[in-house]
């Protein structure tokens, strides 16, 4: 009732699909908080999240995705910014995206025997993409695809840190999850009412 649930075809098209996807502004803390199953590309929003790497140059998954759609004006300004570390965040333009930013963070490498410092890590990736941003952004699912993180642990901190930044932070208008697979959106819509319970 109270959450937000948008979908749309889960198919990857990310040059092929014209559509934008533009959101209504809302008002109660539970309508501040989405998801969104397609490509993060799409969304006409203040700011979408890279899942980046140290290099901030360029990579695959959701990162190739952002770069062929923002133009080669987005890795001119990102060798500008020299890297950035694990667990950081640093925002550019958005270039030819309808997204006005990109905030790139570098999500952590899962390994199952620093699980700790990884959780550590992952958490500090959403504080500081919220820390540098912008009123209303989106969030990739930042290291669960080549990067390894389990899916439903890394969603855990992902709600965690956004429904704490939420309630205390005025700032941030909205967050929207950007989720790809079936398997991940089944994720979210089981965890984010333990987060944002309808009221
Ligand atoms: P990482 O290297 O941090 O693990 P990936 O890009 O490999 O980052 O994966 C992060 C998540 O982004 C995965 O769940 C992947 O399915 C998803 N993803 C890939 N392309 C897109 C896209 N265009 N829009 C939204 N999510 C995407």
């Amino acid at each position: 009732r109270t959450l937000r649930t948008l979908y749309q075809a889960s198919i990857l098209a990310p040059a092929a699909d014209p559509a934008l996807v533009r959101f209504k502004p809302l008002g109660t803390l539970l309508d501040r908080v989405s998801l969104y199953q397609g490509d993060i590309t799409r969304l006409e929003v203040d700011s979408i999240v890279n899942a980046a790497n140290q290099s901030l140059l360029g990579g695959g998954g959701v990162d190739g995705a952002i770069h062929r759609a923002a133009g080669h004006q987005l890795a001119e300004e990102c060798r500008t910014l020299h890297g950035c570390d694990t667990g950081d965040a640093k925002i550019t333009k958005g270039y030819d995206l309808p997204s006005k930013h990109v905030i790139h963070t570098v999500g952590p490498i899962y390994s199952s025997k620093d699980a700790d410092e990884d959780a550590e890590m992952l958490t500090s990736c959403y504080r500081k993409s919220l820390d540098v941003g912008t009123a209303n952004s989106a969030f990739p699912s930042v290291s669960t695809g080549i990067y390894g993180y389990p899916i439903k642990d890394a969603t855990h901190i992902a709600l965690d840190v956004v429904r704490r930044y939420v309630e205390t932070e005025d700032k941030i208008e909205r967050v929207i999850f950007v989720v790809w697979s079936d398997a991940d959106k089944d994720v979210y819509q089981n965890l984010l009412p333990l987060y944002f319970p309808p009221e």
